[in-house]
């Protein structure tokens, strides 16, 4: 079957659907998810997201972006960034997200590791369920966006070197997209860890169909290990995180025989690296978090999320220390994009963690990664809206296509068919 819309997005985590809220009403927007639609790491994200709180903590911000990044990071990239945090946390206010405000009513900012003062908005330790929930709602609720869940991306089209739609799979059919722009919103690569705390499904497609493509990549060797994922004996399971705010608020980290070994605060890879000492030398598997000294009534109510998925794993952490490890957690690298989301392949687009903006250098700084999302994506959405009318309608190049784009291999199809099961069971 052949289909055409204005613009594909493939991806319904904050950076997919949050592009697909900014772009044109007038446009036609179909946005495909692998699994269901809130099945992304955009739900799972605990902490929150960074924002610059006033002109005085924009330089602030930046060099504590920088100095996590080992200031490998794009300074243009992160100035972008940091300039257009707080428009971009307004929005997603008047979308529907209502974050944490103190007693005077006014936003309640926390911290976490390598940020110097508290600048992170949060809604309790769920911020990316209530994130994800108030986008898909306005999703749902917009004519010109449709989704279209269990629907897996297995190629893009191409004609003369430019994007024009793509191949998916859709209840063990086939679909040709034909698209005006096609944005990658695809998530990371954690999926292929054992031990990772990503979404399983989320496999990297979208890099190697760039791979495929010849479309560059950027810092693919730059991949974030968290120092505190609940531990549990192996189980092919994504590993539950335990947020960094924990840490944010005093939490402490000892080894099993009840030492101080690291600031906590410092940044996650320096982090992380401590705690894989600590293991080895005292050969136990894990270290402790403490953040016991913050009050039953505190915790219950701040961290209700975590409280509660570590109390169905049998630790009660208002009594007792969280037994923790490292685990894959994000991908700085990924598909190179400009600072207008562009990819190096005409009318392609990649945004959220599938892309490497470059803001992130080697290391990326807590709760930059949903900002990231929001404000590239908002980009891309705004390029999309100015460009597009001046696109030649796909239909041409596919009358052309048509003699040579054909029906999918029964290998292939059946492969696309396994993974998509695979998603379902997974979700
Ligand atoms: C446990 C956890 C906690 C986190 N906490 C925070 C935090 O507090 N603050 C922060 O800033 N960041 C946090 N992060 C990181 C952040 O959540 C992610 O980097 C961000 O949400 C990625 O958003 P995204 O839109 O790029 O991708 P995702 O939200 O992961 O969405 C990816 C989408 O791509 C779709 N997809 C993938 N492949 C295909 C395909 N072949 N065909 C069709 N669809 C496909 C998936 O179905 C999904 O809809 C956390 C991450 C995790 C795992």
């Amino acid at each position: 079957m052949n289909k055409f819309v204005d613009v594909l997005i493939v991806g319904s985590g904050v950076s997919g659907l949050y592009c697909a809220l900014n772009l044109r009403k007038d446009l036609n927007i179909l946005v495909v998810s692998k699994s269901k639609v809130s099945c992304t790491n955009t739900y799972l994200a605990q902490g929150g997201i960074s924002v610059a709180r006033d002109k005085n903590d924009v330089d602030l911000f930046t060099e504590d972006t920088l100095r996590a990044g080992q200031y490998k990071n794009d300074l243009e990239a992160v100035k972008v960034l940091v300039s257009e945090s707080m428009y971009n946390i307004k929005r997603l206010m008047s979308i529907g997200v209502e974050f944490d405000r103190d007693d005077q009513g006014e936003l309640d900012f926390t911290k976490e590791g390598a940020h110097s003062i508290n600048r992170i908005v949060h809604t309790k330790d769920n911020t990316g369920e209530s994130t994800a929930k108030a986008l898909i709602s306005k999703a749902k609720q917009s004519e010109n966006i449709t989704i279209y869940e269990d629907t897996y991306l297995i190629d893009i089209i191409e004609d003369k070197e430019m994007c024009i739609g793509a191949i998916l799979i859709k209840e063990n059919e086939q679909i040709n997209i034909y698209a005006k722009s096609v944005v990658f919103a695809s998530g990371g690569i954690g999926g292929l860890f054992n031990n990772s705390t990503n979404q399983r499904i989320l496999k990297g497609d979208g890099i190697g169909i760039a791979v495929k493509h010849n479309i560059d990549l950027k810092d693919i060797n730059y991949i974030q290990i968290h120092p505190t994922a609940f531990y549990e004996e192996e189980k092919n399971e994504r590993r539950f995180l335990i947020s960094e705010s924990l840490r944010g608020e005093g939490g402490k980290l000892t080894n099993i025989n009840g030492e101080r070994f690291i600031n906590e605060l410092l940044p996650r890879d320096v982090v992380s690296e401590a705690v894989y000492k600590e293991i080895k030398e005292t050969e136990v598997s894990y270290v402790n978090l403490d953040i016991r000294f913050l009050g039953k009534d505190y915790i219950i109510n701040r961290f209700s999320s975590i409280y509660n998925e570590c109390l169905k794993r049998g630790t009660d952490i208002t009594k007792e220390y969280i037994k923790v490890s490292p685990a894959q957690h994000f991908f700085m690298g990924g598909i190179k994009v400009d600072l207008n989301s562009k990819t190096s392949m005409e009318n392609l687009y990649a945004v959220g963690e599938t892309s490497c903006t470059g803001i992130h250098g080697a290391n990326r700084l807590a709760s930059n990664s949903l900002l990231e999302g929001l404000v590239f994506s908002r980009r891309a959405a705004n390029m999309i809206n100015d460009s597009i009318d001046k696109i030649n309608n796909p239909v041409v190049a596919v009358n052309n296509l048509n003699k040579s784009l054909k029906e999918l291999t029964d290998e292939n199809k059946k492969l696309a068919i396994k993974t998509i099961r695979h998603c379902k069971i997974n979700n």
